[in-house]
């Protein structure tokens, strides 16, 4: 897929005459950190504790719902149990503490350079994650200072991705529409959240999904890392805006 293409097919699917990119949507783990490694191991030890089976790799695909939404599935489906609101957000307090413990989580290699070319180029920077862990949050700030304009998290969506809500209120954030964003994700889920809002939405392969998965779910363009859309950002918004 070229720029070119990917832009031609997103202006056909959405009825638009142009893109204008205005702002773009980021998402945190996975895109901003490599953390996915040490994320799925503590959601397998926070299982096993509980005797509910599961592999480490199911979690790459639940990747993008918040933390209590996959406790309430797990619970459900592994243990038939029907867990409160309370009870999920207390098992995701052990489950961060077991993140915590297998270390810091690296920046993704790339990410800066994502972040810093989107300013230059005037879009908005808005966080739109999942996430519910304070300590994750507060980090972004620290290891990516003046990069972002506003955030959406766990705590401001009533359903997480796939749910297109997230993205929808990171547009409305950033004060526009979801079709002048860029939506960057490198889950299923994500990406699938990106594009039901109507986003242009961009997905980068950091884990093991591979790039067929991120297109079957509505990317319009995927890459292979963060350095790579780095490289191509100036190019890729250029043809965005020389179509409008
Ligand atoms: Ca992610």
């Amino acid at each position: 897929m070229t720029e070119q293409q990917a832009i031609t097919n997103f202006l056909k699917y959405t009825g638009q005459q142009a893109i204008a990119p205005q702002a773009a949507l980021v998402d945190c783990d996975g895109v901003l950190y490599d953390s996915m490694k040490n994320h799925t191991r503590a959601w397998v030890k926070l299982m096993q504790k509980n005797g509910i089976r599961c592999t480490r790799d199911e979690f790459y695909l639940y990747e993008g719902m918040t933390g209590t939404e996959i406790i309430k599935m797990k619970f459900k489906q592994g243990a038939g149990k029907n867990i409160t609101d309370d009870e999920a957000l207390a098992l995701y307090g052990v489950k961060t503490r077991y993140f915590h413990e297998l270390g810091e989580m690296p920046m993704m290699t790339g990410a800066t350079a994502v972040l810093t070319a989107l300013k230059e180029l005037g879009l908005k920077r808005i966080v739109v994650t999942g996430s519910q862990q304070a300590t994750i949050l507060d980090r972004i700030d620290n290891d990516y200072p003046g990069l972002f304009d506003g955030r959406i998290t766990g705590f401001d969506v009533h359903r997480g991705k796939p749910s297109p809500e997230p993205y929808m209120k990171g547009a409305m954030q950033a004060g526009c529409k979801p079709g002048q964003c860029l939506v960057i994700e490198n889950a299923p889920l994500g990406v699938q959240s990106g594009h039901a809002a109507g986003c242009f939405t961009i997905g980068v392969t950091t884990g093991p999904i591979p790039e067929k998965d991120l297109y079957k779910a509505g990317a319009d363009i995927v890459y292979p890392s963060m350095q790579a859309l780095a490289e191509v950002l100036p190019q890729l918004l250029a043809a965005m805006q020389a179509k409008g």
